[in-house]
């Protein structure tokens, strides 16, 4: 096969498994290709006679937005393949194995999910995961911990970074969720029925001025490898088991850009269900659970980052008194900044979610809509009050 990229039809991508011996050469294989198209094609290998199945993604080399074509570099394929990498190693089990990555043509060869669904349909249904906060936690304490000033050396952890430099997936961002929605872009596109309330929202002076102090922690707090897109569709989930995908948006950034967007998401399912779910009964226990579990998921993040400190960190400046909880606080309150504005972008930008964009009558959407932007305007005004989980949702149930 040639070494030159080129992007794979089904019949290449059969043809490629097969040259590289992950299956064998007789195997009548199923192949179709399962990814949304955008930015990146995931194809699903199967041999239906041993069942033995593989997940292939290949980069795309560029993105198609708004009717545009932009170009956009194949390097996010060597990302994804290394943070995967990594993320494997410093949380076994939750994330896909990697098994092969190849340069030339910009794809991944991994570990097959398609036991688990995908975790913002599972919300969608108000299907609920026990272990899902248990597992979230320990992602985030030992990806962040071990990627971060607070265990590396400073060679180590400059090394790291510069492996990680990811300037055109971090624009992506920094336009998509810290610039556009708060303007009027020609990227954002909304429900007509809340056009008063967005407007309200552009002349928000404070808004935008907290919003631009987290658009600066973004592009300049070089803290810990970061997954970087950590939405409900970057998570695959099953009763017992959770895994994380997708990490091409990883580089060194501030950590409580991937609790934030866990929150969000689990937020913005939140407000979907005041569309979804008319039973009250029945709305109240889900929104309850969500509410649960975002302070189950910091609770445990917390204390297992706290181990990891108190085992880990020798440097004696780290270790000045109160210093960890000063830290810790301060994840949190970028956290919940984050998801504030990460809450916002889905209602008014480039990108929305199925949570929302399932709701058919567009005056419930449009009540929808409204909440999560209340919610997502108020955790960013009000996220240097929260000083433990409590406060954040507290803050929700208010102005909800
Ligand atoms: P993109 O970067 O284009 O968003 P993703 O990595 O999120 O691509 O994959 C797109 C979809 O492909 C996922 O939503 C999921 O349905 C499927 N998928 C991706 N990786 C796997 C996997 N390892 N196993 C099973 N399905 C997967
Ligand atoms: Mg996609
Ligand atoms: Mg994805
Ligand atoms: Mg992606």
């Amino acid at each position: 096969m040639s070494t030159t990229y080129r992007p794979l039809t089904e019949t290449d991508a059969v043809a490629y498994v097969k040259e590289r011996g992950f299956f064998p050469r007789d195997a009548a294989l199923t192949c179709r290709e399962i990814g949304d198209g955008n930015l990146n094609l995931v194809f699903h290998l199967v041999d239906p006679k041993s069942g033995q199945s593989l997940i292939l993604k290949q980069a795309l080399p560029y993105a198609r937005v708004v009717g545009e074509s932009w170009p956009l570099t194949l390097d996010r394929a060597r990302i994804e393949a290394e943070a995967l990498r990594i993320e494997g190693e410093l949380a076994p089990g939750l994330v896909p194995k990697v098994i092969h990555y190849d340069a030339d043509l910009a794809l991944t060869v991994m570990e097959d999910l398609s036991d688990h669904i995908v975790m913002r349909k599972g919300l969608m249904a108000r299907t609920v995961y026990p272990r899902f906060a248990e597992h979230m936690a320990t992602f985030l304490a030992r990806t962040l911990f071990f990627t971060s000033d607070l265990y590396l050396s400073p060679e180590e952890k400059k090394a790291k970074q510069r492996a990680f430099i990811n300037p055109e997936m971090c624009k992506i961002t920094e336009d998509l969720v810290f610039s556009h929605p708060y303007y009027n872009a020609d990227t954002n596109h909304f429900n007509p029925l809340i056009r008063d309330a967005v407007e309200a929202l552009w002349q928000n002076g404070a808004l935008k001025r907290e919003v631009a102090r987290l658009k600066e922690a973004f592009m300049t707090k070089a803290q810990a490898l970061i997954h970087g897109d950590l939405h409900t569709g970057s998570i695959m989930v099953k009763a017992d088991s959770t895994k994380v995908i997708d990490p091409e948006f990883a580089f060194y950034g501030p950590m409580g850009f991937d609790p934030g967007a866990v929150f969000a998401n689990l937020l913005l399912s939140y407000a979907s269900h005041e569309g979804h779910t008319p039973n009250e009964a029945e709305r109240r226990d889900f929104q309850a659970w969500l509410l649960e579990t975002i302070e189950a998921i910091w609770r445990g993040f917390a204390e297992q980052f706290a181990e990891l400190w108190a085992e880990h960190v020798k440097d004696e400046m780290w270790n000045a008194p109160g210093y960890r909880e000063a830290y810790l606080r301060a994840v949190l309150q970028d956290a919940v900044g984050f998801a504030g504005c990460k809450m916002m972008r889905r209602v008014i930008g480039l990108a929305h979610v199925a949570d929302l964009e399932t709701i058919p009558d567009p005056a419930v959407r449009a009540t929808c809509e409204k909440l999560a932007l209340a919610i997502g305007q108020a955790l960013v005004l009000r996220r240097e009050t929260v000083q433990r989980i409590e406060d954040l949702t507290a803050l929700v149930r208010d102005v909800a």
